[in-house]
């Protein structure tokens, strides 16, 4: 009997748990599937460039597969709702006798996986599930009256204890026993996901390029925790569409991050320590998504945020979106979302909370909108840092520290040169005048650049927030 591994977001055949077992345990071969699910994905609002990326990695591990005899069959299923039945009878057209994949902890997903396994268990298939996509499963985690973490720092002292007991990586399976299948086209393209985005260019597909990406970065770490947070400089590894889509594991990234620092994370490599540290984030998301799943159904983590009064502006919204709010740093993250599918961290937190507090706009409108635009768009980390910034969420930002867009590009990008890359139209103003408010309305009319004036004033706007807080 053979075995079939079931890809989702494990898009590689390097540390791939599922896959790896499935090969160990075969003996007459393995064939893998993937099933495209163009409806939900746009019910679950996914990006074009996200979805594009993720058939471009199939493609490319389609052809890793076939290197190890082991053909990747695409499934058809508009919604997940089709699967169980669909998953079943490949499985047994094909004389599977186990079915192997990486646990998904979305709440559809779970539920999918759920009735995936009792159909297969009704079919006498049997079902291996593993721990993949983070380093420390969340359950694993534990407060000592055994309850989920909700504050990061001691769920971090944790996670460095377990970290070395899960540094295990899995090699590629070697060559299997090869099966008379043929491995099915993978598309290049799904209806109804058009990206304007040059993903080719921006985001080539592979693990190749995730592992060149890695090495490259690993140059670098050391200079990590002082060039993070400069958007103009490509101080982070830009690994986090390659991470979501399971292109790269995050064990792998943490050894790298080991491997640099001679074998355990310390201060002596300050850059490694912080961006472990970001993988521990990673973690903690996934693990607060487990714990409190309604922040996956639209709900804050503190229940009380819930009566906030947020202001319904359909242009201030649009304002937002598209990046012309009259807040040059605001303006340049935006447009870099929109034109790349990524947006550097430090402007993900400075848009968001000029959208929730200057404009005090509901975060589930931003959270939506950076999910169908991002290529890295996970809902664990998206609906955490939209909270955080929100002051709704588990350990987020108070809500009286409120990020003031103007000293925050004076900070982080003194010179304007990020902003004058992503606003062309700013480029005769002096870096001075993008960090200020009055110079920059003086400048604009004086250099008659074309750029809108301010959405709102920012500090009206930062005492709505306050107020609207408060009033909680
Ligand atoms: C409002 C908001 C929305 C966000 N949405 C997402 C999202 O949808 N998907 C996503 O992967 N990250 C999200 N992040 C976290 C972070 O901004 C990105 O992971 C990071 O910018 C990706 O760039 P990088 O790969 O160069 O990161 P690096 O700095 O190189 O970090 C390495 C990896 O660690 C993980 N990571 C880093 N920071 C965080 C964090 N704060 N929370 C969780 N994981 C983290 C990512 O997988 C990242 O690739 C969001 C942050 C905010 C404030």
């Amino acid at each position: 009997m053979k075995n079939l591994v079931w890809f989702r977001r494990d898009l590689r055949v390097e540390d791939n748990s599922a896959l790896f077992e499935a090969a160990q345990s075969s003996t007459e071969g393995v064939i893998a599937v993937y099933a495209l699910t163009p409806k939900q994905w746009q019910q679950h609002d996914d990006a074009a460039c996200k979805v594009q990326f993720w058939l471009a990695n199939v493609q490319s591990l389609s052809q890793s597969l076939a290197k190890l005899n082991i053909p990747l069959l695409i499934l058809k299923s508009s919604t997940f709702e089709e699967l169980p039945k669909k998953i079943v009878a490949l499985a047994t057209k094909h004389q599977c006798s186990s079915l192997f994949f990486n646990r998904a902890y979305e709440v559809n997903e779970l539920r999918r996986d759920d009735e995936v396994a009792a159909s297969c268990d009704a079919a006498g298939i049997a079902v291996q599930r593993f721990h993949d996509r983070v380093i420390i499963p969340p359950k694993e985690i534990a407060t000592k009256d055994d309850r989920f973490y909700k504050v990061f720092t001691p769920y971090r002292k944790i996670w460095d204890t377990k970290l070395m007991d899960r540094m295990t990586l899995r090699p590629a399976p070697k060559k299997q026993k090869p099966v008379a299948i043929e491995p099915d086209s993978v598309p290049t393209k799904a209806q109804g996901f058009q990206s304007s985005t040059d993903i080719d260019a921006l985001w080539p597909a592979g693990e190749t390029e995730a592992q060149r990406r890695l090495s490259n970065f690993a140059d670098h770490i050391g200079q990590y925790s002082s060039g993070r947070d400069l958007p103009a400089e490509n101080g982070t590894s830009q690994l986090s569409g390659y991470l979501a889509a399971g292109v790269i594991s995050s064990r792998q990234c943490a050894a790298m991050a080991l491997e640099v620092s001679g074998g355990r994370i310390s201060d002596e490599n300050e850059g490694a320590r912080v961006w472990v540290s970001e993988l521990a984030w990673r973690d903690f998301y996934t693990h607060v998504m487990v714990g409190f799943p309604r922040v996956s159904m639209h709900c804050p983590f503190k229940a009380k945020t819930e009566a906030i009064s947020w202001r319904d502006d359909e242009d201030d919204l649009k304002a937002w979106q598209a990046g012309r709010t009259g807040y040059p740093i605001v303006d340049a993250g935006m447009r870099q979302l929109n034109q790349t599918g990524w947006m550097h961290n430090r402007l993900r937190m400075v848009t968001a909370m000029f959208l929730t507090k200057h404009l005090l706009i509901d975060w589930r409108l931003g959270e939506r909108y950076f999910m169908q635009k991002l290529i890295d768009g996970d809902l664990a980390a998206n609906n955490g840092g939209w909270q955080w910034s929100a002051s709704t969420g588990t350990d987020s930002v108070p809500y009286f520290r409120i990020f003031n867009p103007f000293s925050q590009s004076k900070r982080f990008d003194t010179e304007g040169q990020f902003i004058k890359q992503l606003c062309p139209e700013l480029i005769d103003v002096p870096a001075k005048a993008l960090h200020d408010a009055g110079k920059l309305t003086k400048a604009i009319a004086e250099t008659g650049a074309s750029y809108p004036s301010y959405v709102v004033d920012y500090k009206e706007g930062r005492e709505r927030a306050l107020a609207a807080f408060k009033a909680l």
